[in-house]
């Protein structure tokens, strides 16, 4: 049997076809005989991108010339041949990772929008800049303005945020009155509504330290809050004069105080802090209780790890289970005939209409079960939200 000569491999010739910009070719590192140095047009890698920095940057400030940012940050994306052939670098001439031309698109733009006096700045940049070399296009992320406060919730019946109607999920129908939601107002309208139109932005979310129910005031210090700006063409706005036009439109509704600029940082602080809450609620019994025998009561529940399951109220949006969460101090402010004015505090997550008329047994021990009479809560605020800075 007779083996066919195998066939001789073609010598490797050195690329003609590596035809490279200077730039290019002194950052490859790649020798000179093994490449030919041509005008920045003809360079197959950056595609002449690099002799265009000034023009791309120049680009990126008319797209962005309606918004205000003072500092960046440059990301470029490789595809497509740019890609392609870079990788052929890495496998044919240990082209290093560091030197990916990635970094160069990055550091060139970066220098030419400082010359125009914008920053550069890694951890939180006004605008994220994401260049894609292949398509020429950018892409923008304009990182959203935080602002901290504090709101007073003076009437009842606001939700805290958009509540959508469920029937028709905010498209509008006869239910909801064409309205989309299910309460005229919100916390969250009243206060984002305003600073929508200052800061020119597209939207804005309230993030606030837990929530009130729909129908319970938030008085006495307020709640603390973050709004996120989502998309703003305006960064540096006065805080005190904002402050003052939104309390100019939503009062006596609703007020804000103590704004200041923040962070994400906060933000996830708030969301999910849990702050202890003083509440005051007028309740009414089935018949009169004497004040005495209210007082035994109102003492065996204060400071107490109180057992809840999951309100029937609210059973049908959150999981059926047992919350265990304490009761502080507990004020008789007034009682007479069939009804009494506490004032509670308590753990954030603690029902109170629930810790009043116990819930039908979800609630132990509850106001009902301690006196043996039936109550329940008919108006209730919250009067204090504490957190680290404040009390009551
Ligand atoms: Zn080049
Ligand atoms: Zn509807």
């Amino acid at each position: 049997m007779r083996l066919t000569p195998l066939k001789q491999p073609k010598p490797l010739k050195p690329l003609a076809e590596l035809e490279l910009c200077e730039k290019c070719a002194e950052r490859t590192g790649i020798e000179a005989g093994e490449l030919e140095i041509v005008d920045a047009e003809r360079c197959i890698y950056c595609c002449g991108l690099l002799s265009k920095i000034e023009e791309l940057r120049d680009r990126i400030l008319g797209d962005l010339k309606e918004y205000e940012f003072e500092t960046f940050l440059v990301g470029t994306r490789l595809e497509g041949s740019i890609k392609a052939f870079e990788e052929y670098l890495q496998d044919s001439y240990g082209l290093e990772a560091e030197r990916s031309i990635r970094y160069e698109f990055n550091r060139e733009l970066s220098l030419k929008l400082q010359e125009a006096g914008k920053i550069p700045d890694f951890d939180r940049p006004d605008v994220t800049i994401l260049f894609n070399a292949e398509k020429r296009e950018f892409e923008y992320r304009i990182r959203p303005v935080y602002i901290y406060g504090r709101y007073i919730k003076r009437v009842r019946n606001i939700s805290q945020t958009r509540w959508l109607c469920s029937k028709c999920k905010g498209k509008g129908c006869e239910e909801c009155n064409f309205q989309g939601k299910r309460y005229y107002t919100s916390v969250e309208e009243l206060i984002a509504n305003p600073c929508v139109e200052i800061f020119k932005a597209e939207k804005a979310i309230l993030h606030g330290a837990g929530r009130e129910d729909v129908d319970a005031r938030m008085l006495g210090n307020g709640r603390p809050f973050v709004l996120e700006i989502v998309n703003p063409k305006l960064r540096r706005i006065d805080l005190g004069e904002l402050e003052r036009l939104i309390n100019e439109k939503s009062s006596p509704k609703v007020v804000v105080k103590d704004l200041e600029m923040s962070d994400e940082k906060t933000l996830k602080f708030i969301k999910g802090a849990a702050f202890r809450k003083k509440y005051r609620a007028k309740v009414r019994f089935e018949r009169q209780v004497e004040e005495e025998k209210l007082g035994e009561a109102i003492a065996q529940l204060s400071n107490r790890v109180i057992q809840q399951r999951t309100p029937l109220r609210v059973l049908h949006r959150r999981a059926d289970l047992v919350r265990k969460r304490r009761t502080h101090k507990i004020e008789v402010l007034l009682c007479k005939n069939d009804l009494a004015v506490l004032e509670i505090e308590a753990d954030s997550g603690l029902y109170i209409k629930e810790l009043v008329s116990g819930d039908e047994g979800r609630t132990v021990p509850s106001l009902s079960e301690l006196l043996g009479v039936r109550a329940w809560v008919e108006k209730l605020d919250v009067v204090g939200v504490y957190d680290k800075n404040n009390y009551g």
